[in-house]
């Protein structure tokens, strides 16, 4: 078939490469000439496992090509995917709509009359239903994306389950077309109206993000009440029913999908006059971990981290992404240089954009150099790589040996051996 995919961002490229992979015919088409440029020259201007190969692969066939150019788009597709951004609004917690609606806009006016046009963005539950209504000329449908970063190429080629918001059995039966070889793997399939098909989306990051902050206000219990939450965390996780994943305590969450899509969720049930108030302490509750590792700084260079050197581990705001989107280790890094701290920050992938972001803050070429002469280090962001720094080693790089693990996966007792002042959330300091 002949797709366009509309944003070529992190889910956009993945969407159309992938696309490609599965044999059809991909047109991507943004607004932005850089990004085209570099896509169409066969590179990823992101960092995405996997994705540089897909993209490389299908440029040099032809299969996949990258326009600026609406009117090229409209001609080339039978389908269109709409993979534009919808950030949350400045002042507001809601979700910024222009870019979907200009993207609708733009590819309603040039599709051929009857095009399938499908929303794959996250968006406020009433958005496609809206759309279809300002745009009769085109059938809207929603296919909204569970995608992980560090994981979308394995995510989009074998998803746990596809969500169709179909308005017609000419919808549905496009879509199953669109995504054979991926339903003859027998992946799931959800067909739904369009609000159920929006709330999925919705529903599931806010269960995510829920998991996340429940697990860590039960940290913020533990040191109140000196338990250990990685212990509380195993052994609630052995229940089938709870489960073990997203039970690490730590930092929080960050990027450029929980926060804004609980914030938006919660807005959007508001108008809708349902309160999902709750959502509102997750949101304060992942906030509260950065403040306490902003405290626990504090704590160990003994009250205050003004002229105190600190080493921040990552700046991504997870692993396997160069993606620094409301980034916690960031945050942290850029509130502790506000108290006059002097930050080095060191990432394997996220550098650029941390560096374009927070010019402020200091740039290591890699995690000793950053560790060179630090009177405290934070483990923000939990790539391999810093599980496997030696803490001996490390102890002959700094000038005072304290950390403060943000995401409970550093081995305590091996640290403190070394003679490391260590810290973890939600677990005892070791005696
Ligand atoms: P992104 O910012 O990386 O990409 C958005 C792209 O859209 C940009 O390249 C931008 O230039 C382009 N764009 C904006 N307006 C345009 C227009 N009118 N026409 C063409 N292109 C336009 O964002 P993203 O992370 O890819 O997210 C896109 C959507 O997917 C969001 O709604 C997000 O919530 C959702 N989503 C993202 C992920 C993820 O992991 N990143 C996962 C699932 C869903």
């Amino acid at each position: 078939m002949r797709l366009t995919v509309i944003g070529t961002g992190y889910l956009g490229a993945t969407h159309a490469a992938c696309m490609a992979e599965l044999g059809h015919e991909v047109l991507g088409v943004d607004v932005d000439p850089d990004k085209v440029a570099a896509l169409q020259a066969g590179r990823v201007p992101f960092h995405e496992p996997g994705l540089p190969e897909l993209i490389a692969r299908h440029t040099a066939s032809g299969r996949l090509r990258f326009t600026t150019d609406y009117a090229e788009a409209g001609a080339f597709g039978d389908v269109h995917f709409v993979c534009v951004g919808t950030p949350q609004l400045k002042g507001s917690e809601g979700a910024d709509l222009t870019y979907v609606d200009s993207a609708f806009a733009a590819v309603a006016e040039h599709a051929a009359p009857g095009a399938l046009v499908v929303g794959k963005s996250t968006v406020p539950v009433g958005t496609a239903g809206r759309l279809a209504q300002a745009h009769g000329g085109v059938e809207v449908a929603w296919n909204p994306e569970f995608l992980r970063e560090g994981f979308a190429v394995e995510d989009t080629l074998r998803p746990d389950r596809l969500v169709f918001g179909v308005r017609s059995e000419r919808a549905e039966t496009i879509l199953r077309e669109v995504y054979a070889s991926v339903l003859a793997a027998g992946t799931p399939l959800v067909a739904a109206d369009f609000p159920t098909a929006e709330l999925v989306k919705t529903a599931a990051n806010a269960f995510l993000a829920t998991k996340i902050s429940f697990i860590n206000a039960m940290a913020e219990l533990c040191e109140a009440a000196g338990g250990d939450v990685g212990v509380l965390a195993e052994a609630i996780g052995h229940d089938d029913r709870i489960g073990r994943k997203f039970l690490r305590a730590g930092v929080g969450f960050g990027g450029g999908c929980l926060p804004k899509d609980i914030r938006a969720f919660a807005h959007r049930a508001d108008e809708l006059g349902v309160s999902l108030a709750f959502l509102r302490e997750v949101d304060a509750i992942n906030m509260r971990r950065r403040d306490k590792v902003v405290e626990l700084a504090r704590e160990l260079c003994g009250g205050s981290v003004l002229g105190a050197r600190v080493a921040v581990l990552g700046a991504a705001f997870k692993p396997d992404s160069d993606d620094i989107r409301d980034s916690p280790a960031l945050n942290v890094a850029a509130r502790l240089r506000l108290d006059g701290a002097d930050v080095t920050v060191y990432d394997p992938e996220a550098m650029d954009n941390a560096r374009k972001a927070f010019p402020l803050l200091g740039y290591a070429l890699s995690a000793e150099e950053a560790l060179g002469g630090a009177d405290l280090v934070l483990h923000l962001t939990e790539w391999p790589q810093f599980r496997e720094i030696d803490p001996e080693r490390a102890r002959s790089l700094v000038s005072r040996p304290r950390i403060v693990d943000g995401r409970g996966v550093l081995d305590a007792d091996r640290w403190t051996a070394a003679g490391w002042q260590f810290r973890a959330l939600g677990r005892p300091a070791p005696v």
